[in-house]
């Protein structure tokens, strides 16, 4: 049986455990959410600080030249590349992942005419194919959303298929999809692929060159803990950059905004992905919390994190065998994203009374709870913690309080 020191030998050896001191975490809780909503970094207070005070108040307008406020897009977007397996100038921090999708999937359609098929899976995220559905009814054509129920993509590509859409890392079961696989499929049969990574990047080693992908989109507030409604980043193969046109075509993708033309003229490069004035306030936080990861060996974050779901799992399994729990997520380590997720029927209460003693995780409908476990703040012990909250829940029957029943907006 592992014991709770078997658990502190692990964190001694940890190559990590100095990350977690980057990030203020608050006394008495272990935050098992941050696939969710990062926590905040330490070093992301005073960066605000200093754009507010200095740079807006002290610069004012001047600030677009001479504090970089232009670039920071592209800046923001080179440290994400670097850790999703892009190349600088391949990924631009803008807009939200819902819009980023709107403006990806209609360049992949533009660049497939007489392909009508956009493929996806049932369980993907939501936001994903509600785009789509949105997408295909602006348009007014013919296309239709192919939904695959379960895990055969393979099978759904054939040469109608304009565009594949995944998600990597199912955000229910925390399933990781084969990337490279996948792409691969997509391209013999003719069609472009686009990767949604809200849930691998910065916890997974993401190599979208490396799988020949052509587009991603993904979201900054979870693993790389921007802040709330962080920007998000875009990224477009540098192959595909100058040959794709996106619909949202303000004044910022223009290749001279400042000359202030009469008609739209793309930017060259991954600069005509960009519509509107970028919120120089949340990119600069942003900014910030990507300084965590300087450095970083991906490696090693992805092994960290196997490490702590394998335990939880186990743990989970050992010590509360009788309690219901049914591991949705993949037993598999390969197949598995940095979360792990049961099923449970009393999953709403149950994840209401952890967070009410200080383990914040999540529930998703219909009867999951999900831990996610961010590598860089969380330890063994940590783990070991919070399996005993659970067991504690369980066995006492805490759980089954009336206030927990209630449902929250949010859950
Ligand atoms: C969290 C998440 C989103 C969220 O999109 P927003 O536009 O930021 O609300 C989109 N896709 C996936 C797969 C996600 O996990």
């Amino acid at each position: 049986m592992t014991s709770r020191d078997d658990m502190a030998a692990l964190d001694r050896d940890d190559p990590l455990a100095l990350a977690r001191e980057q990030f203020d975490l608050p006394e008495g809780v272990i935050y098992l959410d941050g696939n969710s909503l990062g926590p905040l970094p330490r070093n992301v207070p005073a960066r605000l600080a200093e754009v507010v005070n200095t740079e807006w108040r002290g610069d004012l307008i001047k600030s677009w030249n001479v504090h970089g406020w232009m670039d920071l897009p592209l800046k923001v977007g080179d440290r994400i590349a670097a850790l999703i397996g892009a190349g600088p100038g391949e990924v631009l921090a803008a807009d939200s992942t819902s819009v980023n999708l709107f403006k990806l999937m209609a360049a992949a359609l533009e660049l497939r005419p007489g392909r009508k098929v956009i493929v996806s899976q049932r369980g993907n995220f939501p936001t994903d194919n509600y785009l789509a559905e949105g997408l295909i009814r602006f348009a007014g054509t013919d296309h239709e959303l192919r939904l695959v129920d379960g895990d055969d993509i393979l099978g759904a590509i054939d040469d109608s298929v304009a565009l594949v859409s995944l998600t990597q890392v199912d955000y229910r079961s925390g399933h990781v999809q084969d990337m490279a696989a996948v792409t691969a499929a997509a391209h013999k049969a003719g069609a472009l692929v686009l990767w949604d990574l809200s849930h691998s990047a910065g916890a997974l080693a993401v190599d979208l060159n490396g799988a020949e992908v052509d587009f991603a989109v993904g979201c900054s507030y979870k693993y790389l803990n921007g802040g709330p409604g962080a920007p998000a980043y875009l990224f477009v193969s540098r192959d595909l950059q100058d040959q794709v046109r996106q619909p949202l075509s303000g004044w910022l993708g223009h290749a001279a905004p400042f000359e202030f033309e009469a008609s739209y003229r793309p930017a060259p490069g991954i600069l005509r992905q960009q519509c509107g004035t970028p919120s120089i306030l949340a990119l600069s936080a942003l900014d910030a919390a990507l300084d965590v990861f300087d450095g970083l060996d991906m490696g090693l974050v992805r092994a960290k994190s196997l490490s702590l779901t394998e335990h939880f799992i186990q743990l989970v399994e050992q010590r509360c065998a009788d309690h219901g729990f049914a591991l949705a997520s993949p037993r598999n380590s390969e197949r598995r994203g940095s979360q792990v997720s049961w099923h449970h029927e009393m999953g709403y209460p149950i994840m209401q009374a952890l967070i009410a003693e200080g383990v914040i995780g999540d529930f998703r409908s219909p009867d999951i709870l999900r831990f996610g476990f961010a590598p860089l703040y969380l330890s063994h012990v940590d783990v070991w913690d919070a399996v005993t909250v659970i067991e504690g829940v369980m066995t006492s029957g805490r759980w089954d309080q009336p206030e927990f029943h209630q449902r929250a907006a949010v859950t």
